[in-house]
């Protein structure tokens, strides 16, 4: 469902993501891990056009994304494509997901009545139903600043769903939450992904990767040092940058 070939990205003269590959079948879960600064929100971002990579494809769905190939030449396509690809693509960052002047509830019917012109009334039954499925039917009606740090990222989450997305991009989705906030968090994500959606998560939960990826990708100086398996990258690492890696985080 999403191939990412030879992906570069540089920030003035710093390259941040150099010639980095990843391919996650539908229904897939993807873990990418690595040190800070190794290009891994980037990545994300490239994917969903946060970013412009400046060399690279990235497909989705057999689409490529950003660009539109006119025989050889590939050119960049309007905002308005942007905003449709990017549509089919929801994110959950690490914080300020949701919108503050926004219940619960009017933050997932938001997309799907303002964006996909769905009728008030069917977005507000499967945004409870969306509520429902994270766990948070009770708390519809509440703002976020109404509710702990792990109910906004269920929040989130649903709110992603709210879209129908294809995939779903994770950036660091508990880090910044309270140690006691973080399970409720992957349990949900869990369940999303034996649901069968497609899920590219940059984490250092690698419980979480060993239990609920098919595959982990480590990153470093913005090149994918190793992708494989999860149970072959994250218990016998080929590369030793890799083993040193998980090696430190335990
Ligand atoms: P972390 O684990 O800390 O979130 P990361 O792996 O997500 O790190 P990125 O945020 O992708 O890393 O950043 C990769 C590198 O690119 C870093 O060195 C960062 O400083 C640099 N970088 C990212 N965004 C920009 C930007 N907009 N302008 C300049 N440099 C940037
Ligand atoms: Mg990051």
């Amino acid at each position: 469902l999403v191939k990412a070939v030879e992906v570069t990205k540089n920030f003035g003269s710093f390259r941040a993501l150099d010639a980095a590959s990843l391919e996650v079948k539908k229904g897939e879960v993807c873990c990418i891990i690595g040190p800070s600064g190794s290009g891994k929100s980037t990545f994300l971002r490239c994917i969903n056009l946060l970013e412009r990579m400046d060399g690279g494809a990235i497909w989705v769905n057999g689409e490529l994304i950003g660009y539109r190939r006119d025989g050889d030449h590939l050119h960049e396509i309007s905002d308005a494509e942007i905003s449709r690809q990017r549509r089919r693509i929801g994110m959950v960052f690490q914080r300020f997901n949701l919108f503050p002047h926004m219940t619960a509830l009017e933050n997932i019917i938001e997309g799907p009545v303002q964006v996909l012109n769905e009728p008030m009334a069917e977005a507000r039954d499967r945004a409870m139903a969306l509520l429902d499925r994270v766990g948070l039917a009770d708390k519809a009606g509440h703002y976020p600043s109404e509710l702990s740090g792990g109910q906004q990222q269920r929040v989130a989450i649903a709110r992603a769903l709210g879209m129908r997305p294809d995939l779903i991009l994770f950036d660091e989705p508990t880090s910044a939450l309270d140690p006691e906030l973080v399970q409720e968090v992957l349990d949900v994500m869990k369940d999303l992904a034996s649901s069968g959606m497609t899920m590219i998560v940059v984490t250092h939960e690698l419980g979480f990767a060993r239990n609920v990826a098919n595959t982990v990708a480590f990153m470093e100086a913005g090149k994918m040092e190793e992708v494989g398996p999860a149970s072959q990258v994250l218990s016998m690492p080929k590369s030793t940058r890799t083993a040193e890696f998980i090696k430190a985080v335990h």
